[in-house]
């Protein structure tokens, strides 16, 4: 087909925004042969059955329209009911919960619901590939606040205080982090939580990884003096239940906050899908014991991978959470998009570059533990044979 000039047609702001570099390499991956990848952000468990089966059997009950705008409100209360058990939290079912299409559409409802073109969201740098086009597309401006690995990749109060000016609207903390795995015990986000009350700041808590959390039980920010006001949290299904395909995640947040994003969500996604919803119903409620079967087989495959990354030569921080290794390359002389690139080419195993986070992830390459201990195993070995004849 003819295409049209992008420049005369396409709006500034979609000109403006990258491709995300994971997909390049994915793409590349897939069209070769025999790539262990490790390159992949998602559980490599398949959804447990008694979730599948409770989505067909809302589907057997005629279960296929829209639910409430702001998702079932059994599946709300649920939810409110699991924050505060796990990480005590309290959430009114009716006017502070919204069930959203993924955690991915709950940051693009935050972000429109709270940034004006102009107002800075600071963002702690290796993060997500996703928050800073959907805060760009907000009309804000993204302010990466590097953290490293001399600390682990914690974000502290003094960075974050040092980053603050009168420009400054909101913060996105994302603990246990991807792609570092940091996490923040909580002495440490009290700190951050005085620069943010102090500069009378918003929060957007992303708290994805939270179940996997492997040294320590998480807290939330939300869960401190004063802060649940000021903290949109930010959670979903994706990740602890193994269920990305599913489209499912929440926002919870006060009801002034949430109401707003209500109103965006109407008109762009009328509801998160009904059947996904009753899946999740079925997921909190009988789902503990399959999440702490994963978070388990997470950390054996975490104590591997990080303890044969730095024999191999690849020098590795413990990540407390999610499911990703952050090693650095930086003792190859290679840029981060080279050792991804020459390791793929050469040894057919498929890790993501560190710079794809941010310029702060350069010298660092995301692997992705999330794979069989055979695939792992075999991988380590690749990459040894790769760095050894670089170091
Ligand atoms: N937040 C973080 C930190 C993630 O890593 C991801 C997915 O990789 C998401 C949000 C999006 O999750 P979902 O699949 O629920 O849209």
């Amino acid at each position: 087909m003819k295409q049209l000039s992008p420049k005369n047609y396409l709006s500034e702001t979609a000109r403006s925004i990258k491709p995300s570099g994971i997909r390049r390499f994915f793409d590349l991956a897939n069209e070769m042969e025999g790539v262990i990848s490790l390159g992949v952000g998602e559980p490599d468990f398949v959804t447990s059955w008694n979730i599948c089966e409770a989505a067909y059997a809302s589907m057997e009950s005629g279960y296929t329209s829209y639910s409430a705008n702001a998702g079932l409100l059994e599946l709300r209360q649920e939810i409110s009911a699991y924050l505060q058990q796990q990480f005590q939290l309290e959430y009114d079912a009716e006017k502070e919960i919204i069930v959203t299409t993924g955690a991915s559409q709950a940051i693009d409802l935050a972000f429109r619901a709270l940034v004006d073109p102009g107002d800075e969201v600071l963002i702690a740098e290796p993060g997500f590939v996703a928050y800073a086009p959907i805060v760009q597309l907000a009309g804000g401006i993204p302010v990466p606040v590097p953290t490293t690995a001399d600390n682990h990749f914690k974000l502290t109060a003094e960075q974050l205080d040092s980053y603050v000016n009168e420009k400054t609207k909101l913060v996105l903390l994302c603990f246990p982090n991807n792609p570092t795995g940091a996490t923040l015990k909580r002495e440490e986000l009290d700190k951050l939580a005085a620069v943010i009350r102090r500069h009378d700041l918003l929060v957007l808590s992303d708290e994805i990884y939270a179940e996997l959390s492997y040294d320590q039980s998480h807290c939330s920010i939300a869960a401190l003096p004063e802060m649940a006001e000021r903290t949109v949290v930010i959670s979903g299904f994706s990740k602890a239940f193994a269920m990305t395909g599913w489209r499912l995640g929440y926002l919870a947040g006060p009801a002034s906050l949430l109401q707003a994003m209500l109103k965006i969500h109407q008109y762009t996604m009328m509801c998160a899908p009904t059947i996904a919803q009753h899946g999740a119903l079925e997921a909190l409620r009988n789902g503990r014991e399959d999440v702490d079967k994963m978070v388990a087989s997470y950390r054996r495959r975490r104590n591997y991978f990080v303890k044969a990354s730095n024999r191999i030569g690849l020098p590795c921080h413990m990540p407390g959470g999610a499911f990703y290794a952050f090693p650095s390359i930086r003792d190859t002389g290679l840029t981060s998009e080279q050792f991804a690139e020459q390791l793929l080419q050469e040894e057919r195993v498929a890790v993501v570059p560190g710079s794809v986070f941010g310029a702060g992830g350069e010298g660092h390459v995301r692997c992705s533990y999330a794979a069989s201990m055979e695939a792992l195993q075999t991988a380590i070995e690749r990459i040894g044979r790769f760095v050894e004849k670089r170091l």
